[in-house]
């Protein structure tokens, strides 16, 4: 008879490694079933961004953009290495338009006619101020107000953009957000399974009984757990449906986002927030140092099993998009790599997909005898909140009295403070002189103080055992394997990092044939 865990979680997002992490934390004992590569669907594809959601604003998710907004701060603390404070440059446009759908443009059409359809300055500004003003901001600096001409955020811009907002909100890499908790709740005790699906799930004597699948061997396993937690992302509702057979009126609203990257567009580490026509925003954000990266999209998404996309149509909106800003005319010729992601959102019935709420929604189901606990939606930002707030309801129904633990608790490789970078760079050469700037720059920047544990007792390059390109080593390539879940190529390519834009093909071909006959100690 296998052994009865206190919580099952379906789904290796950010969601679902943040809810283990912290329940495994609480002295809860968890089990976690992946079905693809940890991080490997939404939580890989978003903008990257610990950010209140400016946008929010005109929605009136005064709740959700301060909560958020708290939360960046918090969230940089804990994870110095992976998340950096980011500067946004807002260039001012009496061109562009409001969507009239936001509450904030009807009340303005109202009170303001002449108006109708405009996002003046001042309103911008108003935003702002409530922006800087809402969440507590103690790193962070404010908003200020720039002219752009003869500046280098002015630069790559079109002469008409003359003033502009700067506001901040900061940089996270989304993958490694959700492989550190996953990690972290391994090493405190959590069973992190993945390539792992969950065929099915019933209740039994009021334990549920849960039948999974290695989706590469075709494995089946059954696990035993008094409360399930289904944190499937976009597969929420099937989940809900196919799984646990179960009829529900709640439903997701899948909205697919996509984005471009280009070769660097300008030399600065500023981020540009674009206002279109349309209504919508875009964002132009300096990536993996020498490249940019355009997005998002909002479109409909009707079915999880259709990989998501940049559809021509998204692509031609983005170049179209950024080309209204930028002095250089972005072709698709410029492209270097594109990806898309959906989002899991509560449907609430909204009008269009920007304006569907990004809030998080946890339903508790007692009605098949034991509990499970659904998440729809939810934001990168929010994930430590939405997992405290989960535990809040799992620690009422398994009558645990764990306290929340996550608040300053350090990600593995991240109990530095937010401004010793560079001199946790300088330190981690002076242990490996072989390395050079940028290499220990991409390991602080992923690792964080565990860089020293990835290189080990190694005192050359050649010591790190293979090289793959691009600075990627055997001994690297071991550590993601051993300690942090990856199997194939594109895991590590992709997810662990972003060396695959980097990489000839020759040279991912190789590194997935060496690691499917790499022998390692997996972590799970
Ligand atoms: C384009 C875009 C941009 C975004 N930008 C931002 C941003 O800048 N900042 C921000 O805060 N948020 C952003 N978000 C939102 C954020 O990315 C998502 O809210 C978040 O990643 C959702 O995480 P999740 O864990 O719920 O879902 P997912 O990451 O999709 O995880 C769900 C997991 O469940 C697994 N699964 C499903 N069914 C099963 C099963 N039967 N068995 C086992 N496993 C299963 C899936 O494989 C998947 O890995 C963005 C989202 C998108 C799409």
């Amino acid at each position: 008879m296998p052994k009865v865990s206190d919580l099952f979680v379906i789904g290796g997002g950010v969601n679902g490694c943040g809810i283990a992490r912290d329940a495994i934390g609480r002295g809860l004992s968890v089990t976690l079933a992946e079905m693809n590569d940890i991080g490997g669907a939404t939580s890989s594809a978003s903008t990257k961004l610990f950010h209140g959601g400016l946008r929010y604003l005109e929605y009136f998710e005064f709740r959700l953009v301060r909560e958020a907004l708290i939360e960046r701060e918090i969230l940089l603390k804990n994870m110095p290495h992976i998340s950096w404070p980011m500067r946004f440059v807002l260039p001012l446009s009496s061109e562009m338009r409001f969507d009239n759908t936001t509450p904030t443009s009807r009340l303005l059409a109202r009170v303001l006619p002449w108006l109708r359809g405009r996002r003046p300055d001042w309103l911008i500004r108003l935003g702002l101020f409530l922006y800087d003003h809402m969440g507590g901001r103690q790193i962070l600096p404010a908003t200020r107000t720039m002219t752009l001409a003869g500046t280098r955020e002015g630069a790559p811009l079109k002469d008409k953009f003359v003033k502009a907002y700067e506001y901040s909100d900061c940089w996270v890499e989304d993958s490694r957000l959700v492989a550190l908790n996953a990690r972290d709740a391994h090493m405190r005790g959590a069973q992190i399974l993945t390539r792992t699906k969950v065929i099915s799930a019933e209740v039994k004597d009021g334990i549920w009984h849960i039948l999974t699948q290695d989706v590469q061997t075709g494995v089946q396993c059954t696990y035993l757990a008094r409360m399930l937690v289904n944190a499937a992302g976009p597969w929420v509702g099937d989940v809900i449906k196919s799984a646990l057979r179960q009829n529900t009126n709640d439903a997701v609203r899948l909205v697919r986002g996509s984005h471009i990257v280009t070769k660097r567009i300008y030399d600065h580490e500023k981020c540009y927030f674009f206002q279109g026509q349309d209504g919508r925003i875009i964002f132009a954000i300096p990536y993996e140092t020498d490249f940019t990266l355009i997005g998002t999209t909002d479109a409909d998404h009707f079915d999880p099993s259709i990989a998501p996309v940049c559809s021509a149509q998204e692509q031609a909106y983005l170049l179209n998009f950024a080309n209204a800003y930028f002095k250089t005319t972005l072709t698709d010729n410029d492209i270097v790599w594109r990806y898309s992601g959906v989002r899991p959102l509560f449907d609430e019935g909204a009008e269009n997909a920007s304006s569907a709420s990004r809030d998080y929604t946890l339903k508790l189901d007692r009605s098949l005898g034991a509990p499970v606990l659904n998440v729809f939606g939810g934001k990168i930002t929010t994930y430590r909140r939405l997992a405290n707030s989960a535990l809040d309801q799992i620690q009422a129904e398994l009558s645990h009295d764990g306290t929340p633990w996550t608040h300053d608790a350090a990600l593995p490789g991240g109990a530095f403070p937010v401004t010793e970078v560079d001199q946790q760079i300088d330190r981690l050469r002076e242990t490996y002189p072989f390395l050079d700037n940028a290499w220990a720059k991409r390991l602080i920047r992923a690792y964080g103080t565990d860089a020293h544990n990835v290189l080990g007792d190694s005192r050359s390059a050649q010591e790190l055992g293979l090289s793959f390109g691009a600075s990627l080593s055997e001994r690297e390539v071991r550590w993601l394997m051993t300690h942090e879940f990856a199997r194939t190529a594109d895991d590590v390519l992709w997810r662990r990092s972003k060396l695959g834009l980097r990489l000839s093909q020759v040279q991912r071909d190789e590194l997935a044939t060496w690691m499917k006959h790499a022998k390692t100690d997996h972590a799970a």
